[in-house]
């Protein structure tokens, strides 16, 4: 009899006592439904693999304050910018900027 799959994620996550996850590894070895299970399951996991193990905590937190850092520059620059902003154009024709132009 097939484990259920709270029991079989359990034993995939390795949170299952020794002895119980013995078993449950010899079932698996014998049938074809649960491997198919547990495959799909690794492939998830290997699919996020690359992002946990990148990601460890001293990064994360160096990016996180290089994010906050890059937010607060682009705060700063979009008002320097809005400071210096263009006249739009339809207020560029208002002031007469076309008679100038043309
Ligand atoms: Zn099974």
């Amino acid at each position: 009899m097939c484990p259920n799959k709270e029991i079989l994620s359990a034993f995939f996550d390795g949170e299952i006592s020794n002895s119980a996850s013995k078993k449950i590894e010899a079932h698996v070895d014998h049938c074809p439904k649960c491997r198919e299970q547990i495959k799909q399951w690794e492939r998830i996991s290997s699919l996020l693999q690359p992002v946990r193990t990148e990601m460890d905590q001293e990064k994360v937190n160096q990016s996180w304050s290089l994010l906050l850092q890059r937010i607060k520059e682009k705060d700063e620059g979009t008002q320097k910018r809005a400071a210096v902003k263009p006249v739009p154009f339809y207020q560029w024709l208002a002031i007469g900027g076309t008679h100038n132009f043309f």
